[in-house]
């Protein structure tokens, strides 16, 4: 496996990073995941605006225009024979002496990436089926909106719905409100038939398949509504699914054991699905 690291392609197992990258101490840094289908990036512009916005929130600088990170991802596509991938881009703030405060010198950020391959097939199953979720407290930090490297509350979320075999932990607020997946946004259809998710702010990401759902479905007429719900909403709601880069859109069929409407991947669900992948199609030609 080739993976990038701060200019260089090198075999996976000659990389490395220094103890002292700020990333390692301080989850001083952002990523972002971008799925290849048929060599091509699906949303590139959107994740890397994204990208812009989370170096920004931390002021880091840019280190390469977005021309040249689709050169290195291309790159990494063809290097590790890749056609369906994800590519994991990291940017850290780079390596200082340890001390919280950033370094009055800026050093270089340091940029990894590493590829993985895609397995649609197994994507392709679960949009069928549906998956499970589990509700567990937001233990999060105040700007979920960064992308950033900080994931420990997510982690303990996705650990979580592992251990009570279900896919993904659906955090919930202080207020009992679902504020989205430990790696996807939430959504559900409610008793009215709305579509409904959560509206951006600092307590979630910006996710980057939430945006383009919500306009292929105001394409289709049924603009989703963005205003919070409960897991008691959720379950009695007519159907749910997540959203994400890796998930597309999946249908969720039980939430903490309770089935969604008959717990089988519901109409809108199945639509919205189908003109996802039209999206791709046009996107990636896949
Ligand atoms: N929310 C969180 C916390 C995430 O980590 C992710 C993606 O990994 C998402 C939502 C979905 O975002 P996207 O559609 O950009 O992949």
């Amino acid at each position: 496996r080739i993976v990038y690291v701060n200019g260089q392609f090198l075999p996976r197992a000659h990389a490395s990073v220094s103890i002292e990258d700020r990333g390692y101490q301080f989850s001083d840094g952002v990523y972002e995941v971008c799925l290849f289908l048929n060599g091509k990036p699906l949303d590139f512009h959107l994740h890397m605006d994204r990208l812009d916005r989370s170096l920004a929130a931390l002021s880091i600088n840019p280190p390469m225009g977005r021309g040249a990170f689709k050169v290195v991802m291309d790159q990494m596509m063809r290097r590790n024979r890749l056609r369906d991938a994800t590519i994991y881009l990291q940017i850290t703030r780079g390596v200082a002496r340890r001390d919280h405060a950033f370094p009055a010198f800026p050093p270089a950020p340091a940029i990894v990436m590493a590829a993985q391959r895609f397995n649609v097939a197994a994507l392709r199953e679960k949009q069928k089926a549906g998956v499970a979720v589990i509700s567990t407290p937001d233990l999060r930090w105040k700007r979920c909106d960064i992308k950033t490297v900080s994931l420990l509350g997510n982690v303990l979320a996705k650990q979580a719905a592992r251990e009570a075999g279900a896919l993904e932990g659906w955090m919930v607020d202080a207020q009992g409100f679902v504020t989205e997946g430990s790696s996807s946004t939430a959504w559900i259809v409610d008793q009215q038939g709305r579509l409904r998710t959560r509206r951006l702010a600092k307590d979630i990401l910006p996710g980057i398949t939430r945006h383009v759902v919500g306009d292929i479905a105001a394409n289709a007429q049924i603009a989703p509504v963005e205003e919070p719900f409960t897991i008691a909403e959720a379950q009695s709601a007519k159907e749910a699914f997540i959203a994400s880069t890796t998930s597309s859109v999946t249908p969720v069929t039980q939430i903490d054991g309770v089935p969604v409407g008959d717990g089988t991947p519901g109409p809108v669900t199945r639509d919205l699905i189908d003109r996802h992948w039209r999206h791709v199609l046009r996107e990636t030609g896949y």
